[in-house]
Formats: structure tokens, sequence, C-alpha cells
């Protein structure tokens, strides 16, 4: 007998045991801009590295998606939907869903509350102006999830958020504005845990074989799939979308659809359908209200 483990199960639509949703941060060369603003153009094998990122990764994964006829979410700074130019419109054009994923890359928690704001909105912006319509969602960069992020999504109608890992299922973030619906994810399913090893970013993981990383993503998979978990993926092309590592992801979307119940689906078909299962009384979220708190805790106001 298994112990259940999920205290607030989730009602998952009807014959499915959990959702995958396999989403890609395409961050391409947002990250030199933001890191190296006057040496970027003196960082051309950072670049050319970034550049793959957009330009030859991203069509490979989406002939993967196209090839198991999923639909799924790409968290794209607006910056990089501007500057490379086909890349919204090869995204779109398969049905998959671009989400917000800061303008420039910026960490909205290493910046003011003035300028966290005006960058949002510029990126929101943006996105209308080349998808045709407002971003659904945010996964902050570098998950720098600030203290107004909730503010600023729930301003800008959107319905759900990407970036926090309090739980193993949906659940509900509230705020005195209003509520939104939380799609958590977790670091084992981060490939840059992983895979990625660059002087120029400071992130210097040893080179492993994919399975180093996919029998974890496999085991947070099959755990998912027994207790009703949502299985989020996040990852970037220019780590994932290489050729071996694109096999093996190949391969475990098979390994998923053979196993059967699995709901693949946009994060936003995912808030859609949690929203509906809460105006519809047939869902007992986790709630959890932000701020946490404000200031020092008083025991170190005290000190
Ligand atoms: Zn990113």
């Amino acid at each position: 007998m298994t112990t259940a483990l999920i205290d607030h199960p989730f009602p998952w639509p009807e014959g499915k045991r959990c959702a995958v949703c396999i989403s890609f941060d395409i961050d391409a060369e947002s990250l030199v801009h933001l890191g190296y603003r006057e040496e970027a153009d003196n960082k051309v094998m950072t670049r050319s590295e970034a550049r793959y990122d957009a330009e030859v990764a991203t069509p490979r994964l989406l002939a993967v998606f196209r090839n198991h006829g999923l639909r799924q979410t790409f968290f794209v700074p607006a910056w990089c939907l501007e500057n490379y130019k086909d890349l919204a419109k090869s995204i779109l054009a398969d049905g998959h869903e671009i989400a917000h994923h800061g303008y420039m890359h910026e960490n909205p928690n290493k910046l003011s509350d003035a300028d966290d704001r005006a960058w949002f909105r510029r990126a929101v912006k943006t996105i209308e102006k080349t998808t045709g319509r407002k971003p659904a969602g945010f996964r902050a960069p570098s998950y720098g999830f600030s203290r107004i992020s909730l503010e600023l999504m729930l301003e800008a109608g959107m319905i759900y958020d990407a970036s926090l890992m309090g739980h193993d299922i949906p659940y509900l973030l509230k705020h005195a504005k209003g509520s939104l619906i939380e799609l958590p994810s977790q670091r084992a399913l981060d490939d840059w845990t992983y895979f990625v090893m660059s002087r120029d970013y400071n992130w210097m993981m040893p080179i492993a074989p994919p399975e180093h990383a996919f029998a974890v993503y496999r085991a947070e998979f099959d755990a998912a799939w027994r207790h009703g978990g949502l299985w989020v993926a996040v990852w970037h092309p220019f780590a994932t979308g290489r050729l071996s590592r694109c096999e093996a992801m190949d391969q475990l979307i098979d390994y998923m659809k053979g196993k059967g119940g699995v709901w693949f689906a946009t994060m936003e078909e995912i808030a859609i359908h949690a929203r509906a299962m809460l105006d519809a009384g047939r869902w007992k979220p986790f709630v959890q209200e932000l701020p946490y708190a404000t200031g020092l805790v008083p025991a170190l106001a005290q000190a």
C-alpha cells in the first residue's frame, strides 16, 4: 500500500492522473547583454552558444513536439521576441504558448520597485505586440520573484505564475488585490542544474551523460504519476536541445505517453482548468497569501 503523499489532491481532467508541461525558457543572448553590457560585442563564443538557443535548438525542439503532437509553453524574454524575427512566429504556428520571462531577463528582485514595474510592463506590451495577445502567465527570470511580482501580474490580468516552488501540485496565490494560480516547479527539473557549463555565466556544472539528469526527471515523473502531481520542466534549448539530450527528451516523452493518463498541456490550459475547478467548488487548494511578511521578522528587529 502506497502512502498518500499529497494532502490537497488536485482534480485533473477526467481520466488523467497527472499533468506534464515541458516548458522551455528561451533566454538566448539576453543573458549576455544583461551581464556584459559594454563587452557583449566581444563575447563571440558565448553569443554563438546563446544564438544556438534560438536559431538551432528551438526549431529542433519544436520538431520533437510536432512529432509527438504536443503543445507546450515557452517563456521568452520580450527582447528575444523582438530580435529573433521568426522565433515567435514558429512557436505560435504550432499552437504553443508564449509567456512572460522579463524584458531582457532582468532579475526582478534585484531591481527597484519602479524599475521592476517598468520592465515588467514593457515586456507585457512587447509580447502583446508580437503575439497578438497579452501573456497569461509569468516565470520570473532567475526565479527572482520580487515583492511586487504578484501585484504586477494581477494588474496585467495574468492567470498564473510559474516561478515558485511551494508545492507539488497547482496552488492558489492570494493577494489583497486578487489571486492567481501558482504552477510550481523545482530545482530537480531545471536543466541548468545538470548541463550548463559557462565561465561567462559563472556556472560550471561538470559534463555528464543525459541519463544523469533524465533518471531524475523520470523518477520525478513516476512519482507525479503515482501521486497526482504536476511535472513542470524548466529547460533551456541551448542545454536540452543538444543532440544527445534531445534524443533523451524524445524518449522520455514516449515513456510518459506509454504510462497513460498523462495530461500534456500548456501552463495556460492547466491554470484555466484549475480556476474552473475552484469556481465549481471541486478543488480545495493549498493557499499562500503574499507578501509572507514585510520588513524584518520581529525577533531580528528587536536584536
Ligand atoms: Zn531564463
